[in-house]
């Protein structure tokens, strides 16, 4: 049996460093399991051409990647500025909602825009407004309907169209915005295979999403990115109205006081392995590769905790998409989650709830590949549940195969902890099933000689079919 190289996934952002047929080629043939698009940079002409460019490269090397659109949700910006500003320590801001002159500042006061002129109506005084990624801090003096004049809590350089994070205040902005249509329209007409949905908030946005995307002809699944304080309030219902969920510490860092984003990110990672979703950890996985060939020692503990932790996937953001190093980076997470995943003591997932009877007997399934020899399990699946919930069992070290009959769904499963899929059709007969998937596996590199495979599946008990969990041993 060969061992997987590892069972935590990854997701790679595509971008500049990495939009070539030659650098996908090797994205994919170094493991990377899905690619995300992000609707922040991308417009829709490179959409529909990177797209299908990774799915031609995909079926060229029989290891199709899922398709992630990343679209950019309620996000408040700051205006362009001809140059960049020098703003000092209790400096007088305002900020205000209509375009400015050059240089724009006004009997000594900045006069900086933003993009949303409903900001008066949830602010107050005291608040505190971060703009570029929380480089500069604001602190709210007084607020009109014009303008909300700040003090600057420090010298800084502000530059054109920076990033408005408001931490713990509603700005009652929508959580679909017309641009976020307009993009998903182009994610649906390529067929990508997860959506992204920044700054959810509560299941409602999730819901609205869904519902956009089915009167839309798509069935794709949703990731809701856990971004501000009121998505970490929401996050059960999140969880379960989601198909799966990202820890985006991006924002979540600026968003809510920073000691505790490690203590969000496990309880995020542990609900969702309770609930049976795949739960990504992203943002700054290795982020001084961007400019640099080595990650910092810090860097590397934060990729092993999260696998640790039982992340199904870790991301790269600019360490792929305009990085210097995307190569080396996706290399270094294979080697640090491959030597993780060692030393994780093997015991399945206990606070797992499994419903359906074939559902439960995945786990007896999961316990005897583990306690076997060479040993894997195979399911079969059409809603890709049974994979989902094998998946966050977690069983370290026994490879799970899963087949599918429903195109697109194997792109699917590449987002699940542990997850081979393939694509196959079905018999009538579940014999010809299991004998046609150990072909397949066969065919390739996955299974030798006297490997045992637990398969879980139905079988004809005379003119009965039943659940049964098998295990053969392979004869080729
Ligand atoms: P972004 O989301 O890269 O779209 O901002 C991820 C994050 O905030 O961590
Ligand atoms: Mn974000």
């Amino acid at each position: 049996m060969r061992k997987f190289i590892r069972q935590t996934k990854i997701i790679a952002t595509i971008g500049p460093a990495t939009e070539s047929e030659e650098d996908l080629i090797q994205l994919i043939s170094e493991g990377v399991d899905v690619l995300r698009l992000n609707m922040a940079h991308a417009d829709h002409d490179w959409i529909r051409m990177i797209t299908e460019r990774s799915r031609k490269v995909g079926k060229q090397l029989d290891r199709e990647p899922a398709i992630m659109m990343d679209v950019k949700g309620p996000e408040i910006r700051t205006g362009y500025l001809h140059q960049e500003l020098e703003i000092k320590e209790s400096d007088l801001l305002d900020l205000v909602f209509v375009a400015q002159p050059n240089p724009p500042s006004i009997d000594g006061i900045w006069q900086i825009e933003v993009n949303y002129d409903k900001l008066p109506d949830h602010i107050n005084e005291g608040d505190t407004v971060l703009l570029d990624n929380g480089l500069i801090q604001l602190k709210v003096i007084n607020s009109s309907k014009e303008k909300i004049r700040c003090q600057v809590q420090g010298d800084a350089t502000l530059k054109s169209r920076r990033h408005v994070n408001l931490p713990g205040i509603e700005t009652g902005l929508p959580s679909l915005t017309e641009k976020d249509r307009r993009d998903s329209l182009v994610g649906i007409e390529c067929n990508h295979d997860f959506f992204a949905l920044s700054f959810t908030r509560d299941a409602d946005a999730v819901d609205l999403f869904r519902s956009f995307l089915k009167d839309n002809g798509s069935d794709a699944q949703i990731i809701a990115k856990l971004e501000d304080q009121k998505g970490v309030a929401n996050i059960d219902e999140i969880i379960q109205s989601a198909d799966a969920l990202m820890v985006a510490r991006g924002d979540l860092g600026i968003e809510c006081p920073f000691e505790e984003l490690p203590i969000i990110q496990r309880k995020a990672v542990g609900s969702s392995l309770s609930a049976g979703k795949p739960v990504i950890v992203a943002t700054h996985m290795l982020e001084s590769m961007i400019d640099s060939p080595v990650p910092t020692r810090a860097e590397i503990s934060d990729v092993a905790n999260a696998v640790n932790e039982g992340a199904d996937c870790i991301m790269l953001s600019g360490e792929t998409t305009t990085g210097k190093y995307p190569h080396e980076c996706i290399q270094l997470l294979n080697k640090i989650a491959s030597r993780m995943e060692d030393e994780i003591q093997p015991g399945l997932t206990e606070n797992l709830k499994l419903f359906r009877p074939k559902a439960k007997m995945l786990r007896s399934a999961a316990m005897l590949a583990m306690r076997l020899e060479n040993s894997a399990v195979l399911v079969f699946t059409r809603s890709g549940d049974l994979a989902a919930k094998l998946g966050a069992l977690r069983p370290n070290g026994a490879p799970l195969f899963a087949f599918t009959d429903v195109e697109g769904l194997h792109r699917r499963l590449r987002l699940i902890w542990g997850i081979e899929p393939f694509l196959m059709d079905f018999s009538q007969d579940p014999e010809i099933t299991i004998q046609n998937a150990i072909r397949l596996l066969s065919e390739g590199p996955w299974i030798d000689n006297g490997d045992q495979l637990v398969i879980v599946t139905n079988a004809f008990a005379h003119d009965k079919v039943v659940e049964s969990i098998q295990l053969r041993v392979i004869e080729l």
